[in-house]
């Protein structure tokens, strides 16, 4: 499994960088991330409304560390959102 080396939270880009062993550093916005939170309740609005809305201006306020992942606090309240490694590396790939 890919475990980034070091995430890097840009409170004034509103971005999350995260830097792997062996790519380059991926950098995610905090409002792309709100978007994709992959936590039950954000699945469930993504099944019936087809998106989850984000204010382009959210950001991430904290972040926990978990063995697999990381889970994110966002300003609008949100947070059980847990967001896996792979995950996240796949992120990269299919958000601008
Ligand atoms: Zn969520």
């Amino acid at each position: 499994m890919n475990v980034p080396e070091r995430i890097d939270l840009d409170s004034r880009a509103h971005t999350l960088t995260l830097h792997w062993p062996d790519a380059p550093a991926q950098c995610l916005s905090d409002a792309a991330l709100r978007r994709e939170c992959p936590c039950a309740a954000c699945r469930r609005i993504r099944l019936t409304a087809g998106f989850v809305q984000a204010a382009e201006d959210v950001k991430v306020v904290d972040i926990h560390s978990m063995a697999y992942g990381v889970q994110l606090i966002f300003s609008d309240g949100h947070g059980q959102g847990i967001f896996p490694w792979q995950f996240l590396e796949e992120l990269g790939t299919t958000l601008e």
